[in-house]
């Protein structure tokens, strides 16, 4: 493994030096958590495709194909705990360092790590409960998993009868338009964006990294690979996030 020490050192330095920092996490933060990426080896993509939404919405089978899905993969996710990665990032945030976390992630695991809600940006939703998609009326997953484990039985809306799927966003699903104006309000008034455990290449998610840099912030890479936007970086590190980050910011 290659020797990040001086990127640790360089990683403090930047830190220290900035007064309103953003922090932009991607699936590469859960994994220290048990929660396998998307593009890694052993990665959901290599288990499942995605239902895309068009299909949820349009056909019975589809929504039970993605409510089994749901229910095989979410033991991972209830079991799962912060890691080192998601401390280290809650404790910049109590020093004041880190103004909100804008996430790709649907793990609900920075709030879990301490962090309030509302210094969450969740740009992917929120896989923990379920929504109406009509009236946005909230559900919890376990009445859901316990009917539907009997017979298959999908949920509606108690309130309205809409369709209740995972409060995530899908793939041809629009994106919040809430969350995408507080994450690109965030974006441009900080002075230092740390990319945090991203492949970078979901769009339009992975545009608040160029657009931090285009805005004169200090733009910092931690990826286990390369990314697209390496080139754009003051600084790169090419390592595992829970050790790097905990070593720079003092989080065991
Ligand atoms: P991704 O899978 O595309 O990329 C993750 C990146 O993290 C990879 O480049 C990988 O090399 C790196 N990585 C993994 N573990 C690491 C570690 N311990 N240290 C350093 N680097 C590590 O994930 P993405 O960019 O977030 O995009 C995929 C989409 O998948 C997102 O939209 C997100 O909504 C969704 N997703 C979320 C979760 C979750 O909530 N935990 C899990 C899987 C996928």
């Amino acid at each position: 493994m290659t020797d990040v020490a001086p990127e640790v050192a360089e990683l403090k330095r930047l830190i220290d030096e900035s007064r309103r920092a953003v922090v932009f996490t991607g699936a590469g933060i859960s994994t220290e958590s048990g929660i396998p990426d998307f593009r890694s080896p052993g990665g959901i993509w290599d288990q499942y495709r995605p239902v895309e939404f068009h299909d949820f919405l349009r056909s019975e089978e589809m929504r039970r194909e993605a409510w089994r899905r749901k229910f095989a993969t979410h033991p991972a996710i209830a079991r799962a705990e912060p890691s080192r990665g998601h401390r280290a990032v809650a404790e910049l945030a109590r020093r004041g360092t880190v103004a909100s976390v804008v996430t790709q992630n649907i793990d609900g695991l920075h709030q879990r790590s301490g962090m309030a809600d509302d210094m969450v940006i969740e740009l992917h939703g929120n896989t923990t409960y379920a929504h109406c998609l009509r009236c946005g009326e909230r559900f919890e997953l376990a009445p859901i998993f316990e009917a539907f484990s009997v017979d298959e039985t999908l949920p509606v809306c108690s309130a309205c009868g809409g369709l209740v799927k995972t409060a995530t966003i899908s793939f041809g699903q629009q994106m919040p338009a809430d969350a995408m104006r507080r994450a690109e309000e965030e974006t441009l008034g900080c002075d230092l964006f740390l990319a945090i455990g991203s492949s970078l290449t979901v769009y339009p998610a992975a545009g608040f990294p160029a657009l931090a840099k285009q805005n004169g912030a200090r733009l910092v890479i931690i990826n286990r690979e390369p990314t697209e936007l390496d080139a754009l970086a003051d600084l790169v590190v090419h390592g595992e996030i829970g050790p790097t980050l905990g070593a720079a910011v003092g989080v065991d």
